[in-house]
């Protein structure tokens, strides 16, 4: 059963000018549970004017409230407990960190913390069990949570029905990843016009790691990594919003098509469970067109928070191959990050 908070939990968005901070803001602006005390972002910014400090990106007008409210600086004075950061990793670190240490709950979607041994490096319809690792930490009152790499979340979604139906011995994905991935302004756009660029920093290693972290074990407090090998090569492409990601598996155990459907189409989690606000109804969509999935078609599905995936097939040298397309700044960001929140306040780690 879903417990409503009696009264809406003042939250404070850290990095609120920047892409993903942007996302934040859209999506905790009609939010049942959570109400905006603070926008920070950086000193370039700290005094203004959210609606002068920032170059709103969303496909919808500012949030009213917003726009007039001061930006803040990264310091940890703001009137709430609750915080969700979309940093720059350049800092992140150190300011989840000393936020933590007076008291606050960060819901990072930084890559700093994500790999430490006491962090919850969370995706809530996987991995919710290791939450409880933040009983676990080391900032007296306050607590870190961490949001995964924004292609590792689709990836893993798509993984865990397999990896519990099948066990999954080996993953060679190759992706197709967003401009919006790249923070604003971004890429220049002399750079990415008429061309893919095949590098993006750190992000093939955050691939490998990250999943078995996610799909490890977890008791007494750590989690042992998924016994997995993960190998990514990842792209720059000029689409807007939205990962594509080309998959293939190598199965522990034998599985027909059909199976590796069924396991998708009837995947929930804790989530859709406790049915949480920004849980999407279901997880995971598979899609019978030929082409499909699609950034531009699928990227929205079941509010931005669903994994669409198709044209899955047989592979001469996997076992399967298969597409997937998740929202970066959604599933793979803001939103993912405000769900890690809500199983937070379900599970009664905001009291
Ligand atoms: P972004 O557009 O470059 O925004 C960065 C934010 O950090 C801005 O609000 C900026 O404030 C703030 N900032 C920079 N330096 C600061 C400082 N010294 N002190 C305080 N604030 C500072 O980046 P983004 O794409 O939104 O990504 C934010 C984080 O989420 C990154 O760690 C990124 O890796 C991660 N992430 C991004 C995506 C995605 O799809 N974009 C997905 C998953 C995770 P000013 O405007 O004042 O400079």
């Amino acid at each position: 059963m879903t417990l409503t908070p009696a009264k809406k939990i003042t939250v404070g968005v850290l990095g609120a000018t920047g892409s993903v901070g942007q996302k934040f803001v859209q999506l905790l602006a009609d939010h049942p549970w959570f109400e905006i005390a603070s926008l920070a972002a950086s000193g370039r910014s700290a005094g203004m004017p959210y609606q002068e400090a920032v170059a709103w990106l969303g496909p919808s007008a500012m949030p009213e409230g917003m726009a007039r409210m001061n930006v803040q600086a990264c310091e940890p004075d703001l009137p709430c407990r609750l915080v969700f950061s979309a940093l720059d990793a350049g800092v992140a670190g150190e300011v989840e960190q000393k936020f933590a240490r007076a008291g606050y709950i960060v819901v990072s979607n930084a890559r700093n913390h994500r790999l430490d041994p006491d962090v919850p490096l969370l995706v809530p319809e996987v991995n919710s069990d290791h939450l409880a690792m933040v009983e676990h930490q080391r900032f007296g009152g306050g607590m870190i949570i961490t949001n995964p790499n924004c292609s590792t979340i689709g990836l893993v979604i798509a993984l865990k029905p397999l990896a519990d139906a099948f066990g999954i011995r080996g993953v060679s994905v190759v992706t197709l990843q967003a401009l919006s991935g790249a923070g604003y302004p971004g890429v220049p756009s002399l750079d990415i016009l008429d061309n893919v660029i095949p590098f993006i920093r750190d992000e093939e290693e955050k691939m490998q790691a990250e999943p078995l972290k996610i799909l490890g074990d977890y008791s007494n407090g750590s989690v042992t990594n998924a016994d997995l090998r993960v190998s990514a090569q990842c792209n720059r492409v000029g689409v807007a919003d939205g990962h594509l990601e080309c998959i293939s598996v190598k199965l522990a155990n034998g599985a027909s098509r059909q199976d590796l459907r069924d396991a998708w189409q009837h995947f929930r989690g804790e989530p859709q469970r406790l049915k949480l606000p920004m849980a999407p109804l279901k997880p995971i969509y598979y899609l019978e067109g030929e082409s499909f999935p699609q950034p531009r078609l699928h990227r929205n599905l079941d509010k931005g928070m669903a994994v669409s995936i198709g044209r899955l097939r047989e592979c001469t040298v996997f076992d399967y191959k298969f597409v997937a397309v998740s929202h970066n700044t959604v599933r793979g960001a803001a939103g993912g990050a405000i769900l890690c929140a809500e199983l937070l306040v379900q599970k009664g780690y905001t009291d």
